[in-house]
Parts: structure tokens; sequence; C-alpha cells
């Protein structure tokens, strides 16, 4: 199978998962995860159409994203998705090369890409990376059940109501990774907890948050049915990773 193929295949997912939720899948923004493959195949994908990239090693992506992008058969309007952790110290490297950042995890953190995103004057989509599951190996907000504390709840109210106040920073919406299983079936209540998530803070906020950035290979069409808006694809548009 082409990388073509792949992504084809990709999108008569997403449209079919769209069709048993009913919803658009218009609505849903495929980012096609690049890690640890070479520009020559980024620039095959984009070939066939994709225009989102998802990448999670800053060295990586300071040498392959300039390299894709001054190549001639570079696509305009392509978008650099960072999704893996970001360490203080390499903020700094981050806010030039990406456009959203998908595992914004600490207030400091989003304190420091806001000073920085200033000094560029560069808006910076950011996505607050939620850890749903309770998994300890994953990043992110720790609002692991949630509904039932409200020491969590009010802890992670604070911190949202802190970043909407950092300039430069558009807030857009949530993130998490489901664990593995063998069951991709087993992820839905991890996702639909992310979805009620949103919901209750956009309510108790008054505020819109349009995007719910969830689903990989291994469960992206259990994601779509609880509502993301951004899915991260790699192995099933690239092949594995060695
Ligand atoms: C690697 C990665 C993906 C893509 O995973 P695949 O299983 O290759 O689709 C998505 N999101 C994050 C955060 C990742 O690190």
């Amino acid at each position: 199978m082409s990388i073509s193929d792949n992504i084809a295949r990709v999108h008569e997912i997403i449209a079919n998962a769209c069709a048993r939720s009913n919803r658009n899948p218009e609505d849903i923004t495929l980012v096609a995860v690049s890690k640890q493959k070479p520009s020559t195949v980024v620039l095959e994908a984009m070939a066939a159409g994709v225009q989102h990239f998802g990448e999670n090693r800053v060295e990586e992506s300071m040498q392959k994203i300039p390299a894709v992008m001054e190549h001639p058969d570079s696509i305009r309007g392509a978008r650099w998705h960072m999704i893996g952790h970001i360490q203080s110290r390499k903020v700094k490297h981050v806010v030039p090369i990406f456009d959203t950042l998908h595992s914004v995890d600490s207030v400091k953190i989003a304190q420091k890409l806001s000073q920085l995103a200033q000094v560029a004057d560069k808006t910076i989509i950011v996505m607050l990376e939620i850890n749903i599951s309770g998994e300890e190996a994953k990043h992110g907000f720790d609002l692991h059940n949630w509904q039932q504390s409200a020491e969590k709840r009010e802890a992670f109210w604070q911190v949202f109501d802190e970043l909407h106040q950092l300039p430069n920073l558009d807030i857009r919406g949530l993130m998490t990774m489901a664990p593995y299983y063998d069951n991709s079936e087993d992820t839905r209540p991890v996702f639909a907890d992310l979805a009620a998530l949103k919901e209750t803070l956009s309510g108790d906020f008054g505020v819109t948050i349009p995007d719910l950035s969830m689903g990989m290979t291994n469960d992206y069409h259990i994601a779509i049915e609880e509502g993301a808006t951004i899915v991260r694809i790699g192995r099933a548009i690239f092949g594995e990773r060695i």
C-alpha cells in the first residue's frame, strides 16, 4: 500500500465513523504524525492532500520542518503540530516552527510560551493535555476521575482561568491519549470523559472550546464517535516506526 492509498483508507474510516455518529467529516482535522519519518515521506503525504503534520521531538522538528517547508514541492498552508512533551528549556525552539501545540501540560510552560510568542509577535494555538485515564506514564493535567473529585476540578478550573489571561495563546481545546488496549472499544470511556470535561468547562466558563484532539491509529474511529475534532494518525499512514 502506498502512502496515498493509506491516506484514502484513513479518510474512509473517518467518513464511516462520522456517518455512525451523525457528524460531518469536514469537522475532523487529520494530523499525519510524521515523527521518525524523513521529509521525503512528508512531501509524499502533502502530494496526497494532507495539510497538517504532527511531530513529537524538538531536535528532529528543527531539522525536518524547515527542510520540508523550503522544498519546492512543499504545499502552501501546511501546518505543524507539536504532540510530544515540551521541556521548559526547549520552548524557545518550539515557538518559531510550530503552529499548534497539543501537549501544554503546565502553567509554567504556558507562561513561557506566552512570553516567547509575544516577542515573536505570533499567536500559538494551544491544546491542554489532560491525563484522563490516570496512567502514571502519561503527561498532562491530572483529571482522572474529575467527575468525582471537586478538588481536581477546582484546581484545574483555576489553571484554565489563569491560562486564559495569557497573551498570544489561543486555547482551543483539550488533548488526551488513551491507554493501549487490545480491544479498542475499551478506549471509549476515556474519550467520552474528555468530551464531558470539555462540555462542563465551556458551560462553567461560558466559552466555546472548539477542539478535542484525541484518537490515534488504534482508536481514532472510537474517538470520532465520541466527539474528536482532531485525530493524530501515524502508523496507519506511514507504516510502523522502527
Ligand atoms: C505517536 C503519537 C501519535 C500517533 O500514533 P500512531 O499509533 O502511530 O497513530 C499520536 N499522538 C501522540 C501524542 C503520539 O506520540
